[in-house]
């Protein structure tokens, strides 16, 4: 008999190859996961690991990693059968870890339920509580706490959670029930009621759960675990998270964890308690311990809202030694981590206990205090500072506040909590619903609820401001708020919200659906009025109108940006057609244009009939004249953004949008000729009308983005290339003269064959030899093109034989590569990404796949004709974080942003450098 020697090979390193872990445990001052273990236990997971292993006080438990919820959605939400069993073993260690057993009659084991992905989702996702209470159990905790109200109350809370997470029985069955014991037993509140009166409300939700569910609410603890393991799993891709996922780009592919987890109770009387907290105040980045907490309650008590809790600093007064221990541990993990730590912790009978801990959200006003704050600390390097803060946080700094006079006009109609800073100015909404559609009609709309819900998520996103009655600092509206970056105030009290006759009253006024009020989210101020808004403290500085030593955030803001230009490896330019825009961009740091659009300057005051004048030419002379008129106009432009950026480069676009952009249009000169017409009016007017709309018929295209515009134009009509060569070389001349040494670098748009540009280039060579002859100066200056359509790419090392540098138009080579116009994409993008088909616009992040392999390609291709080929980037895509590490991969030169995102490339760009090496 032959052997089999392969099938005995492989039984042997099939037994020995440890199996894959699904399951982890943290208990006892040991865990089998740790800090980075994000991706597989969630940011709760690895917290709780983390937390454990440093000696804390953690409740035992366990995680089931996020591979077990990608396993789970594959299967058509069945858990494989062996892990099944693994959680089952680890069910057995954690009862042995707490001393307690689930379904116990003598000491029941209770646990929590909690989804934890990679990032933080607050409130989209399930959480079961009490897990484990049955029949029997509910008199064994009765027994060991001696408290029977409490043990009653636990488990109508578990059945309640249970029934509308698991079960999916709406919520307000149960309320109906609840209400109607309280009236039977004339309690006002929920705590009003006794043991007797809460053994009647178990009932009835047990009733309600057999009808409603058509099955018994299951006494067997395990069923009723791997029934909300499998509900909290399910609840990864329930409508509200896939939302938030979509707005926050989180892909969907990384799954949840699920943590099971030893109950602890803050309800069990006085000394118990539980709340959330910060290391640092979350809203302005002060160094102060900051949070809330509830004496008597149980965990998501205070996130809810319901009740409006105490700030933490009374907690010393009432429970003073967990208090002091509740410092000692979160400065511990502040310097492990050395960043702001959000947590929540949990105090029975005097005793603490740790349940999470993770890097807390901020504003982006806090991120730039906390990171310059940890380095002044010296808890951090400026380099690692760098990497701290979000990028596009930035941008909240620079967004405006009210005019301190305006705004002290006015009375203050009511105060609430200050949860997120900005100023907020809207009509008055109170349904999400209404805020999506009144700000798709182009309203701005301020959201005014008695609290918010995970579900309004689509309505905060749109709104100036969120504005609640009840709720802390850490209620779901302020905790999104701050993390969009929104305007928030929040716990108003006074506000008497009728949500459905659409009003609020507050201080004897009444205030309707669609009236105007105004916030200021760092001061908690509301005012029943339109206030306009100022600009930021940052801006004011640079514009001059601050002080910068007078502004402590300037400073620091640009203390950060300081470091962050040590890092950075890219250039940072901007996109600006004035000389005030160029001034803005100069002092947010860009140091050069990387995209100035002619033809932006053509709308200028008094132009567009000079330039009107320049397309209804129908002779090359006529043209010539008006071109004539319109040579100082642009002149004296160049010559001030030149001016603006003091030296540093400039790169100047010739003419791109097609001609009849700059004439009325069709339909509306029909109108025009038509009325005259009818009103048997002749003369001057009535000619001209119908001359504009002959020239109108002439020049109307079918596809005016692929039609005649860009180098097409400046081949048909080299005399604009000429005006504009003419006009930018004259103003680099004269301030040559003054003093200011100029390179312009001008640039041909759209090109896709190696042709053109030679064509484009002759003339712009000709012309400036002979201004230079003129002027008897001689000026360097360069020629480059655009890459903005395919061919352009492909052939770009045949494009580079006459190109002195290349700057990727990535929203032509967006359109161009997808096929899908940028004027029309909005048409079917939101249907492409909801059903999955797209993960991102293309338009604000690059496709690195398909649009930046190109950019990849044309790179390489340009820079091996051409070694010292300046590389840029000035689509849009050059001022957003994501794709401005893809073009340090590239190894770009520069990339050129809007003048309000030059601070989010500088830090994106220093981000950029540190985290890839060029070439990657
Ligand atoms: C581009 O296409 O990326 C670009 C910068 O040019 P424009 O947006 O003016 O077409
Ligand atoms: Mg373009």
């Amino acid at each position: 008999m032959p052997k089999k020697p392969t099938a005995k090979r492989a039984t042997s390193r099939t037994r020995k190859s440890k199996p894959r872990q699904y399951v982890y445990f943290f208990g006892d001052g040991k865990a089998d996961g740790n800090r980075n273990m994000k991706d597989l236990l969630g940011g709760k997971g690895s917290g709780l690991a983390e937390m454990t292993n440093a000696g804390l006080p953690v409740p035992p438990g366990f995680t089931i990693s996020t591979e077990v919820c990608t396993l789970f959605s594959k299967a058509k939400g069945r858990i494989p059968e062996a892990i099944d069993r693994e959680i089952d073993a680890y069910v057995r260690k954690l009862e042995k870890a707490a001393g307690a057993t689930l379904g116990s009659t003598e000491n029941p084991l209770l646990v929590s339920v909690r989804s934890g992905a990679k990032f933080s989702m607050p409130g989209m996702m399930d959480t079961i509580l009490n897990l484990g209470l049955n029949d029997l159990a509910v008199e064994g905790l009765k027994r060991r706490t001696g408290n029977g109200r409490f043990a009653f109350d636990s488990y109508r809370r578990f059945i309640q959670m249970f029934g509308s997470v698991v079960l999916e029985i709406p919520k307000a069955a149960f309320e109906h029930e609840f209400e109607a014991v309280k009236a039977a037993c004339g309690a006002r509140l929920d705590t009003d009621l006794d043991e007797a009166a809460l053994r009647g409300v178990v009932q009835r939700f047990k009733q309600v759960v057999q009808k409603r569910a058509k099955r018994d609410f299951p006494q067997d603890p395990r069923v009723q675990l791997s029934m909300s393991r499998d509900a909290v799993f399910r609840s990864w891709m329930n409508p509200r998270a896939i939302e938030y996922r979509r707005i926050y780009d989180i892909p969907d592919h990384i799954g949840t964890a699920v943590n099971v987890q030893m109950m602890v109770f803050g309800n069990i009387g006085d000394r118990s308690a539980t709340g959330v907290g910060f290391t640092r105040n979350p809203a302005t980045g002060k160094k102060e311990f900051y949070g809330e907490f509830l004496i008597n309650a149980q965990g998501e008590d205070v996130v809810a809202g319901i009740r409006t809790p105490q700030p933490i600093t009374e907690l010393e007064r009432v429970l003073p030694k967990a208090y002091r221990q509740l410092r000692a541990f979160t400065t511990k993990l502040e310097k492990h981590y050395k960043d702001i730590q959000d947590f929540e912790f949990t105090i029975q009978d005097e005793r603490l206990f740790m349940l999470q801990t993770r890097s807390g959200k901020r504003t982006g006003y806090a991120a730039v205090v906390i990171a310059t704050d940890l380095v002044a600390e010296k808890l951090l390097t400026p380099k690692e500072a760098i990497l701290l803060v979000d990028p596009e946080s930035l941008s909240q700094l620079l967004a405006p506040g009210f005019d301190p006079v305006e705004w002290k006009k006015l009375p203050v109609a009511t105060r609430g909590l200050p949860a997120s800073p900005g100023a907020a100015s809207g009509q008055v909404v109170f349904t999400s619903e209404r805020a999506v559609e009144w700000s798709q009609e182009g309203k701005k709309v301020i959201l005014v609820r008695r609290e918010t819900v995970p579900d309004d998520i689509h309505g905060m996103f749109v709104s100036q401001g969120i504005l609640t009655a009840t709720g802390g600092m850490t209620s779901h509206a302020a905790v999104v708020g701050r993390q969009m970056g929104k305007a928030s105030i929040v716990g108003a009290g006074a506000l008497e919200i009728d949500e459905t006759a659409r009003q609020f009253s507050v201080s004897g006024h009444t205030v309707k659906e669609g009236e105007y009020i105004s916030f200021d989210g760092l001061s908690g101020e509301v005012k029943l009025a339109q206030v306009a808004s100022k600009p930021s403290e940052i801006l004011q500085v640079l514009e001059g109108t601050l002080d910068a030593k007078k502004s402590h955030i300037y400073q620091r803001f640009e203390r950060l940006l300081s470091w962050a230009d040590k890092y950075r490896r890219m250039g940072v330019r901007a996109n600006a057609d004035q000389p005030d825009q160029a001034a803005i961009a100069y002092a947010f740091g860009a140091r050069g244009i990387g995209l100035c659009r002619t033809e932006h300057m053509f709308f200028g005051e008094g132009r567009i009939p000079i330039v009107q004048k320049m397309i209804l030419a129908d002779n090359e002379a006529d043209r010539r004249a008006a071109l004539q008129e319109l040579l100082p106009l642009q002149r004296e432009d160049f010559y001030g953004v030149f001016k603006a950026m003091r030296g540093a480069a400039v790169t100047i676009r010739t003419i791109d949008p097609p001609l009849h952009e700059f004439l009325p249009k069709r339909e509306d000169l029909m109108v025009d000729v038509a009325r005259l017409e009818t009103a048997g009016k002749t003369g001057r007017e009535l000619d001209e009308k119908r001359a504009l709309l002959r020239r109108v018929e002439q020049l109307h295209e079918f596809n005016p983005m692929l039609g005649h515009r860009g180098v097409r134009l400046g081949i048909t009509y080299p005399e604009i290339t000429e005006m504009q060569t003419r006009a930018i070389l004259e103003a680099a001349c004269r301030l040559n003269t003054e003093g200011l040494k100029v390179v312009p670098e001008i640039m041909i748009p759209l090109v896709g064959l190696v042709t053109e540009l030679r064509h484009q280039k002759a003339v712009v060579d000709r012309v400036a030899v002979a201004v230079m002859k003129e002027q008897g100066i001689k000026i360097k200056y360069l020629v480059g093109t655009m890459i903005e359509v395919p061919r352009g790419a492909v052939t770009a090392d045949q494009v580079a034989t006459e190109a002195q540098f290349f700057s990727f138009g990535t929203n032509d080579l967006t359109q161009l590569t997808f096929g899908f116009s940028r004027d029309d994409v909005g048409k079917f993008l939101r249907v492409y990404q909801e059903r999955k088909i797209l993960e991102k616009d293309p338009f604000a992040s690059i496709d690195t796949e398909g649009v930046g392999a190109l950019v990849r390609m044309a790179a390489q291709l340009g820079r091996k004709t051409r070694p010292d080929l300046k590389l840029g980037v000035c689509g849009e895509h050059g001022g957003d974080a994501a794709s401005i590490h893809f073009f340090e991969s590239v190894g770009l030169t520069y990339v050129s942003a809007s003048p309000y995102r030059i601070p989010v490339a500088r830090l994106a760009a220093a981000q950029a450098a540190l985290a890839v090496r060029v070439g990657d």
